[in-house]
């Protein structure tokens, strides 16, 4: 496994990456000595009624960092604290989002961080038992978490009488075996189960129906490390930074054609031009940057052009993309779209759980379509299908995410490179040096 690079840029701004560096900050004595561990747990258990922990993350305005970006103190009050019988926190660590590192960034780096997190969400909604599901390739990060929860429960931050409260708190982990679709939330939920990874129908969401039956919060890694930072600085505090509506900062992992790919801990509103061309250092010398995916392969791409598009949700939104899962994808001008495009439908329609037509039919079609534009066999005809695949793809015509992925990637391919794909459908030529296709 490869060493991540550090964060760079403006660290005053630096909330989540701001110890990171410290020697042994993944043990639990180092944390707390050196970087404050522990002391919002303690502050939200012994001086703080769960209402309020949960006031104070909506008034931060923290946006959940997995990829549809709802306001998490939101959504920790859909779960009905007084229900009886048991509630679970249940976190996502299964990042196979591709371009995306930032939660074993996380882990790797400060697993107690996400511990303090944790348990400070089960507190805060009811729950005695956390399961965190981890995605199976993950080894490092899984062993670190799993030496950082034993940590805490040896200090008995984890176990029956947290800071001799009478609150029992519990966290598990699982590990993954390698579908893609176990990032969605509802088939996680399945895979933890012990069930196929499929999505669920929804209503009833996981907040009334969540695991085994029971409420439960789903949140994923990055979101519940800020929450620490958050009763620590207060959530008004953490509001002044970023945007009014995406406040705060976040993790991006940059990677592709770039001089210093890594993770960075960046301001919301930050462009991705100070993103790409400064903290990543920008394309290798001589070449240009031509596209970029700015939230994970998940997000519709975003040309050169676009560059000076801010980080932020609604400018991403304005920008007929998204944030996503914080992965930059960075693609330099020796590289073919329509290509790019191709292998990455044959990633979605490889993933697609099969649950639902659109997806399992659609994803195979236009893997195929895009084989007879590559092979110099396409014409006006393959250019309009790719379309229609696209907008069946969109929409709500898919149970599930991953079927509007699947089609975002067309057409946000197609919206801002249409002329590279006529010059391989219909003149049979690759726009990267006017090669033959087919050659
Ligand atoms: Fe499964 Fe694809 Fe439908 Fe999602 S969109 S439920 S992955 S078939």
């Amino acid at each position: 496994m490869t060493e991540l690079r550090g964060s760079s840029g403006d660290a005053s701004h630096h909330v989540l990456t701001r110890w990171f560096g410290t020697p042994d900050l993944h043990r639990l004595e180092t944390y707390a000595s050196k970087a404050g561990g522990y002391t919002a747990l303690r502050k939200a258990m012994l001086d703080m009624a769960p209402a309020d922990i949960t006031n104070e993350v909506k008034t931060s305005g923290l946006r959940g960092r997995g990829g549809a970006g709802f306001a998490t103190g939101i959504k920790w009050s859909f779960i009905n604290r007084d229900a009886p019988g048991p509630k679970y926190v249940v976190v996502n660590a299964d990042e196979s989002e591709p371009g995306t590192a930032k939660d074993r960034y996380i882990l790797e780096n400060s697993p107690h961080m996400v511990v303090e997190g944790i348990l400070i969400a089960a507190y805060a909604v009811g729950a005695n038992q956390a399961w965190v599901y981890i995605r199976g390739e993950y080894d490092r990060p899984y062993q670190m978490l799993t030496e950082a929860i034993e940590e805490a429960r040896a200090k008995g931050y984890i176990g029956p009488k947290p800071f001799g409260k009478d609150y029992p708190l519990d966290i598990r982990l699982y590990r993954g075996h390698g579908a893609y679709i176990c990032g969605e939330e509802t088939a996680l939920l399945e895979s933890l189960e012990g069930k196929r990874a499929q999505p669920r129908s929804r209503p009833p969401f996981p907040a009334v129906k969540g695991a085994w039956g029971r409420p439960t919060l789903l949140n994923n890694v990055e979101t519940l490390a800020t929450v620490p930072a958050i009763l620590n600085m207060g959530g008004a505090e953490y509001a002044k930074l970023g945007t009014a509506k995406s406040p705060g900062t976040r993790l991006l992992t940059v990677s592709g054609n770039v001089r210093k790919p890594g993770v960075y801990e960046v301001e919301l509103g930050k462009t991705f031009r100070h993103v790409i061309m400064e903290l990543a250092g920008g394309p290798p010398e001589g070449r240009k940057v031509k596209v970029f995916w700015p939230g994970g392969s998940s997000a519709p791409v975003l040309p050169e052009s676009m560059l000076d598009t801010t980080t932020d949700m609604e400018a991403l939104a304005a920008a007929r993309s998204m944030g996503g899962s914080g992965g930059v994808i960075v693609m330099d001008d020796t590289h073919c779209v329509v290509k790019a495009a191709h292998r990455l439908l044959k990633f979605y329609a490889y993933e697609s759980c099969g649950k639902c037509t659109p997806c399992r039919v659609g994803g195979d079609w236009a893997v195929r379509t895009y084989e007879r534009i590559l092979a110099g066999q396409g014409s006006q005809v393959e250019l309009d299908i790719l379309q229609r695949v696209s907008d069946g793809l969109q929409n709500g015509r898919c149970l599930c995410g991953l079927g509007d992925s699947a089609g975002w990637v067309i057409d946000g391919t197609l919206r801002h490179f249409r002329e590279e794909y006529e010059d391989h459908a219909l003149r049979h030529e690759c726009n990267v040096g006017k090669v033959a296709a087919h050659a």
